[in-house]
């Protein structure tokens, strides 16, 4: 991927020195959401300033690059410690293993993510016990696997009749492709297996396929897993009214209070955090891309409190379960560079239907979330298998917020309302039953251990708390513009948005709501 050095130099170089004044829209956020306003504003209204707010630090270069395309093991490693929040919560352990990730540990850290340290399980409630952040340029899509199913059936937006196109242009921001894994070794046999013991009542997009993903091959094979760098693009690290600040956090949207229309956006009040210096930068649009737990925060911290703001908090409950494949057929691997099999795996996809509202992911060798058994294997026949449930939306399921205590950011501390209902629990078992016949039709267990299910969280998709809908009742906090009601300028960005329970991984969704939002503005100011 390029290396832009006018972008870097473009991050402010010392402590609150490169802050603008003044622009035209400030963008909370340099995770893919926030990347995708940035890039399609670039594109489409190249006369408007643009500035992107980044609570966490700079951790690669372009900025927003995966922290995977790392090569150096010890960078990598820094670089996911650097990404997880103001408090780690495991000072001396490295964070460049997955270890523990399948363990029944009630809590569960991936590297690059960091937990709440706190209020993530009210009393007698379920909880969000694994509920994750990320703090760095390029947000959760610097760690992310890249997977970008769309949506389909009851998952789709139905008040959004142009939802397709703009799926389709977040799949060209992400680079997202269906090939660039689809052969890796025995990835056909998957699918094939898959394919006969489950297709017989899918039909079109709905049946077993590659998964498509946010990787790039490269001219010379390597594999690149996509990001916020690839959404930003050369387009957006070239305009020169485009700037990006890392370690600034945003603690409020400044408003003008009560004109006849209701309030507007009048700017940002930052932190510097390399100073602890609080700064302020007017603005005419602010897009809030902070993620589904601090953009309610941030908006409640403004002050802007609609009903619904943190509701209808949904996470996808994730079974998971692991098979070895027999009879495979004899063939000789060959690595993409020549020298082994190399880690890069195939991922197949079983998805979601109304008739079984599960998302399968499939994953081969070290891209399973599953410990591999350690005897002679050939590459690619341990196959992990991921089924993930939409969870009944209720508007109880929330995050709230408290105004006598603060966060390691010193924003308002976040307390997570949480249950799994009948309906959640019935979910989970027919989840179990699917993955089980799944599996056999793969071949056969790794060990007598059932499907487990992970703790509440472990997902890392959580969605609805700034939701959108069709009208300002109480249920939604932004209109289908993704604008905030009754708040003129102010956008909302990321999965937080997504109304409709969804199993399917969210990011190309939210993706592509960010390219709607933002060729609203785009129209709006040309
Ligand atoms: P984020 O990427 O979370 O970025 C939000 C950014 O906003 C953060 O950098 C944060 O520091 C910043 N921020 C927050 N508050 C403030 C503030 N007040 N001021 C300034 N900055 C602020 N999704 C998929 O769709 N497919 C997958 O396969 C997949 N796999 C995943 C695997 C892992 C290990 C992880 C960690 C995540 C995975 N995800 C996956 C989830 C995916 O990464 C997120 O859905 C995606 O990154 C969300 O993008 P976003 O821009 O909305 O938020």
């Amino acid at each position: 991927m390029p290396r832009s050095a006018s972008t870097a130099e473009r991050i402010t170089p010392e402590a609150g020195a490169g802050f603008p004044d003044e622009v035209d829209v400030a963008i909370v956020g340099s995770g893919p959401a926030g990347a995708a306003y940035a890039r399609t504003l670039s594109e489409l209204a190249p006369h408007l300033r643009l500035a992107v707010f980044e609570a966490g630090p700079l951790i690669s270069d372009p900025p927003g690059t995966h922290v995977k395309n790392i090569v150096d093991s010890g960078e990598r490693a820094r670089a996911q410690r650097a990404s997880e929040g103001p408090r780690p919560l495991v000072e001396a352990v490295s964070t460049d293993t997955m270890d523990g990730y399948a363990s029944d540990r009630p809590r569960l850290q991936r590297p690059g993510t960091f937990l709440l340290s706190e209020g993530r399980q009210g009393s007698g409630e379920d909880g969000l016990p694994a509920a994750a952040m990320s703090s760095n340029v390029g947000g959760m899509g610097a760690h992310w696997t890249g997977a970008c199913p769309r949506p389909g059936d009851s998952e789709v937006i139905a008040f959004l009749p142009e939802l397709s196109t703009w799926l389709a242009e977040a799949e060209r921001l992400l680079h997202v492709s269906a090939e660039v894994l689809a052969d890796a070794p025995f990835a056909d046999e998957v699918r094939k297996r898959l394919s006969v013991a489950l297709d017989h009542d899918r039909v079109g997009d709905r049946q077993v396929q590659p998964m498509p993903m946010a990787v790039h091959r490269t001219p010379d094979g390597r594999l690149l897993w996509c990001g916020a760098d690839t959404v930003f693009g050369d387009v957006t690290r070239a305009n020169p009214r485009f700037s990006l600040h890392a370690e600034a956090l945003v603690t409020q949207v400044l408003l003008t209070e009560g004109g006849p229309n209701g309030r507007a956006v009048r700017g940002l009040r930052i932190r510097d955090r390399r100073t602890d210096t609080d700064h302020e930068v007017a603005a005419r649009y602010v897009v809030v891309a902070g993620d589904s737990l601090r953009t309610p925060q941030l908006l409640y911290a403004s002050g802007v409190r609609p009903a619904a703001l943190g509701r209808y908090l949904n996470d996808q409950p994730q079974v998971v379960y692991a098979v070895r494949m027999r009879d495979l057929p004899d063939r000789t691997l060959v690595a993409d560079d020549g020298v082994g099999v190399t880690a890069s795996s195939g991922v197949a996809w079983v998805p979601f239907t109304d008739a079984h509202p599960y998302h399968g992911q499939v994953m081969q060798l070290d891209a399973s979330p599953v410990p591999l058994a350690d005897d002679d294997l050939k590459p690619g026949s341990v196959v992990g298998l991921g089924w993930f449930c939409a969870k009944e939306l209720r508007a109880e399921d929330r995050v709230a917020f408290r105004d006598d205590d603060t966060d390691g950011y010193g924003m308002p501390a976040m307390d997570l309302h949480y249950r799994l209902t009948e309906a959640d629990h019935a979910a989970v078992d027919g989840a179990r039953t699917e993955i089980l016949r799944a599996a056999a039709a793969l071949g056969e267990p790794l060990d007598d251990t059932p499907p487990l299910l992970f703790p509440a969280g472990a997902s890392l998709h959580y969605q609805g708390t700034v939701r959108m809908g069709t009208a300002d009742d109480g249920t939604s906090v932004c209109d289908p513009n993704s604008q905030v009601w009754g708040v003129s300028g102010l956008f909302v960005a990321g999965n937080g948005v997504i109304p409709t329970a969804t199993a399917c991984n969210p990011t190309l969704t939210s993706v592509a709501l960010a390219v709607a939002g933002a060729r609203g503005i785009a129209a709006a100011e040309s």
